[in-house]
């Protein structure tokens, strides 16, 4: 059994062993160790019954020390510190391994969304904006949706600190609606990211990507996105998740009824097709197939089913999907690991493209968009590989030098303070 260790527990694991690699001052080692700021606030809701009921809100950074803090807020009920700190911190290495002038942080709420109604969700949204009104700004910290937000989140959120500053701030946040300074290609931009990242790793191994099969873990912003673009190529995907069932067909799943059942808002454990099997939703993970990307939650590959996972290349799509001791048995079994702050990092560039955009109040075409989010990450997965073949080391591994070596010049030249 994995000795069961917080993801804050695992994002330190993983600094350490970078700063092995890289020789990492001790002094700067220390300071990443931390995060640089923790906002806990109350945030008190009049439900629709008239009680009042008080949820509980953060927003963490990790670092700003390469431009303000950036990072996502999500609203589950299991959110907490600890996994916060630790997405932060990833963000923090996103950001500097896309070289992007922007630090790492996160937030959110614990909360389940499922059980409140969409104006207890609004005012959930707006008063906790205004607990954390101080900490955020284009210029401090740019919060975009992440699970269980989306661009409406962002929407209140831009015009809660927008009416407290007087003034119009589109830049507060990323991910916003097109029509109040939001970017093309934003919502699809993970999943985009994934694919240009898959079809280019692909072909690095020799494979022909669209020979390849694929599953994919979670049927959200990030799933559905990578599904229907593998899917609108030719690309047989056999097997997806939500979070009542697995559906399993080797000839290949149609993608885009799949989509429209979803947007009727139906589980797929009511899904029916003929030759579609329903599954447990664990089960998804251990099925034979070239590549699959879990693109749910954190710790979905653990000790526990790593040597039972069967595919070629394990394409991280969510943040933290796989355990450290998780990601060693991989390794061992030769199962290449494309990482997350590698792979679904085409969302936060598209959110710095938006910020850009945002900045210059002049929008580009979804063109631009994609062809300068392919440029970026296949630089960065270049990079990434040129380095892991030249040390002999994991694509984790060689991500990991790479951005925390790119912080680790930031904090060197600014120097530490006073
Ligand atoms: P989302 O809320 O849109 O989707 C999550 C999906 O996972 C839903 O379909 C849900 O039903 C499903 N799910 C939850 N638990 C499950 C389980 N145990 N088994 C199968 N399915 C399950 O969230 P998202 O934005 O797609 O984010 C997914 C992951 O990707 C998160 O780790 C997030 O941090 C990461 N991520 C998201 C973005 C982004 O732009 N949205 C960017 C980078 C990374």
């Amino acid at each position: 059994m994995e000795h069961k260790i917080s993801l804050y527990q695992v994002a330190l694991q993983q600094l350490d062993d970078a700063a092995k690699l890289i020789n990492l001052d001790p002094n700067i080692h220390e300071k990443l160790k931390y995060m640089e700021r923790i906002l806990i606030v109350s945030v008190p809701i009049l439900m629709d019954d008239g009680s009042l009921k008080v949820f509980q809100g953060y927003r963490v950074q990790h670092s700003t020390v390469r431009g303000p803090g950036k990072g996502g807020i999500r609203y589950s009920e299991n959110v907490n510190m600890e996994e916060l700190k630790a997405l932060a911190m990833w963000m923090t290495w996103k950001t500097a391994l896309l070289k992007l002038p922007l630090g790492g942080a996160k937030g959110g709420i614990t909360v389940n969304i499922k059980k409140l109604s969409p104006r207890e969700l609004e005012h959930l949204t707006r008063r906790y904006t205004v607990e954390i009104l101080n900490l955020i700004g284009p210029t401090r910290d740019i919060p975009a949706p992440d699970m269980n937000t989306n661009s409406q989140t962002m929407a209140w959120i831009m015009d809660v600190f927008s009416m407290h500053r007087g003034e119009t701030t589109p830049g507060v946040v990323t991910g916003k609606p097109i029509e109040i300074g939001g970017s093309l290609g934003r919502n699809r931009a993970t999943g985009m990211g994934l694919y240009f990242i898959i079809r280019e790793m692909a072909n690095k191994m020799g494979y022909k990507f669209l020979e390849l099969k694929y599953i994919i873990q979670g049927f959200g912003k990030v799933g559905s996105v990578i599904a229907e673009e593998l899917f609108n190529v030719g690309c047989k995907i056999i097997g997806t998740s939500d979070s009542t069932a697995g559906l399993y067909s080797p000839d290949g799943l149609n993608i885009r009824e799949l989509i429209k059942w979803k947007k009727k808002g139906n589980s797929f454990k009511d899904y029916q097709e003929k030759g579609v099997e329903i599954i447990e939703k664990e089960e998804i993970l251990t099925k034979t197939c070239d590549v699959l990307i879990p693109a749910t939650t954190e710790n979905q590959i653990t000790s526990e089913n790593a040597d039972k996972i069967d595919c070629k290349i394990l394409l991280e799509g969510a943040n933290g999907p796989t355990t450290p001791a998780a990601d060693k048995i991989l390794e061992e079994r030769g199962i290449v690991v494309i990482p997350d702050i590698l792979a679904n990092s085409g969302g936060v560039l598209v959110s710095y493209f938006e910020f850009v955009q945002d900045i210059n109040a002049y929008f580009w075409d979804l063109e631009r968009i994609n062809n300068e989010m392919r440029k970026v990450l296949l630089k960065a997965l270049e990079d990434v590989y040129h380095v892991a073949q030249e040390r002999n080391i994991s694509l984790r591994k060689a991500a990991y030098v790479l951005a925390v070596s790119n912080v680790a010049q930031a904090i060197k030249l600014r120097g530490f303070y006073p």
